[in-house]
């Protein structure tokens, strides 16, 4: 197969794993730029380009956008499907996925266990906001933040209110949610490829910190997870509809709650704390899968 992988530097762990599976693997492999693509969208034909150069004959294409590219990653990758190209993940899931509310909103739709979580826009319903998700100590959320940036730990009422009202000032959407004080300081990892959890690990945020993620200096160890935790984590990724995703879990009280359950998840911290070959069950996933026009939204999303 010719494989192409969508991702801004071909130095970064999770890539280099990728295209070392794949010519482990016999196939012909290729990282794009992603924001060095150009499209041409004029035509009945749809085209890509890279530096004067028609992109053509690719079997499969394994999406890796980072955060700040979430926009024109998705519309290349979408110009992908319309040419037929096989994706790993679908550009319309890969959107969903990168807005924390949108997600939450989806995964509650079937049942799926989270903590407590409100969302308002005016500033005077910030006391009743607080009050909904049960008080303070509790979690602010940027919409769109990532590896814990924007994720803040209101301790107080006081506290929450003041940095509620400094991110509607702004303009800026987040969330409030409920602070899972059990699960202190760690998390879940399921990695999830088509619907199988094929690897899981336990991140422990350091002391003093309640951010469990790997930059935030967290430290990652095999864990072995139960059977309600496997099926949520299948069934998160499924609603979102993700063949590839890493959902994020909190051990709570009430049992697993997702946090949240990301497109583009890292392959060093779990292959590293698993020991397994992650970017080869996701190579040999795609030659399961792969056929021309399988896409199931072609680009329509
Ligand atoms: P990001 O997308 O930036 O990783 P997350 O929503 O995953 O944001 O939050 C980052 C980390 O903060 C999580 O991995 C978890 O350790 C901690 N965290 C997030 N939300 C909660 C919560 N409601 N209760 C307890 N800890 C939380
Ligand atoms: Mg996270």
């Amino acid at each position: 197969m010719k494989i192409a992988i969508l991702s801004r530097n071909k130095r970064l762990y999770s890539t280099r794993r990728l295209v070392e599976a794949c010519i482990a693997r016999g196939h012909e492999v290729r990282v794009l730029d992603v924001v060095r693509c150009y499209m041409n969208i004029s035509q009945e034909k749809p085209e890509l380009h890279l530096g004067g150069e028609l992109l053509e004959g690719f079997d499969a294409i394994i999406p890796r956008i980072g955060a700040s590219v979430t926009f024109y990653g998705t519309a290349v990758l979408r110009q992908f499907e319309m040419m037929g190209v096989f994706p790993a993940n679908e550009s319309v899931a890969i959107s969903r996925s990168r807005d924390k509310l949108r997600s939450l909103q989806l995964l509650s739709r079937v049942g799926l266990g989270m903590p407590k979580t409100g969302f308002a826009n005016s500033p005077g319903d910030i006391e009743d906001l607080i009050k909904m998700v049960g008080g303070a100590p509790l979690v602010i959320k940027l919409l769109e933040g990532t590896q814990g940036i924007g994720v803040v730990l209101a301790e107080t009422r006081k506290a929450a209110e003041s940095v509620i009202e400094a991110f509607m000032g702004m303009h800026t959407n987040i969330l409030v949610q409920e602070f899972v004080k059990e699960a202190n300081g760690s998390d879940i990892r399921c990695f999830v490829i088509g619907n199988r959890v094929v690897a899981a690990m336990i991140r422990q945020a350091p002391e003093g910190e309640f951010r469990s993620n790997l930059h935030r200096g967290g430290s990652a160890h095999l864990v072995r997870i139960t059977p309600k935790e496997r099926a949520t984590a299948v069934k998160a990724a499924k609603t979102m509809g993700l063949n590839i995703a890493g959902v994020d879990i909190l051990r709570s009280e009430r049992g697993p709650l997702i946090m949240e359950v990301n497109s583009s998840p890292g392959l060093e911290g779990i292959e590293h704390a698993t020991g397994k070959d992650i970017a080869s069950m996701i190579i040999e996933n795609i030659e399961k899968n792969c056929k021309p026009d399988k896409t199931r939204t072609k680009g329509k999303g």
